[in-house]
């Protein structure tokens, strides 16, 4: 996997979220937006601070700390992302 960016714009240093079922494409909260008012839209409002818009969630990696200059290793499961690292995806833009 790459680095910590979406896979549209490129952008950095903002949060990502990743579709919950298929592969990771990660995405940042306007291309987000964007790929689930195509899918349908689920009658809510979201903010950048939603760790779950519609089919997409916060896309957490293991190797957080690092993930903006090294590969991505994993991303945490939706449920299972340990304190530190939601912290950490949190106080992103
Ligand atoms: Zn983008």
């Amino acid at each position: 996997m790459k680095t910590y960016r979406c896979d549209v714009c490129g952008c950095t240093n903002v949060k990502l979220w990743r579709d919950y079922e298929s592969a990771p494409r990660l995405l940042c909260f306007k291309h987000t937006m964007e790929k689930e008012h195509s899918a349908g839209d689920d009658g809510q409002s979201h903010s950048p601070n939603d760790d779950s818009i519609h089919w997409s969630v916060a896309a957490v990696p293991t190797n957080f700390a690092e993930c903006m200059t090294e590969p991505i290793q994993a991303l945490w499961g939706y449920t299972s992302v340990p304190p530190d690292a939601a912290a950490w995806w949190q106080a992103l833009a």
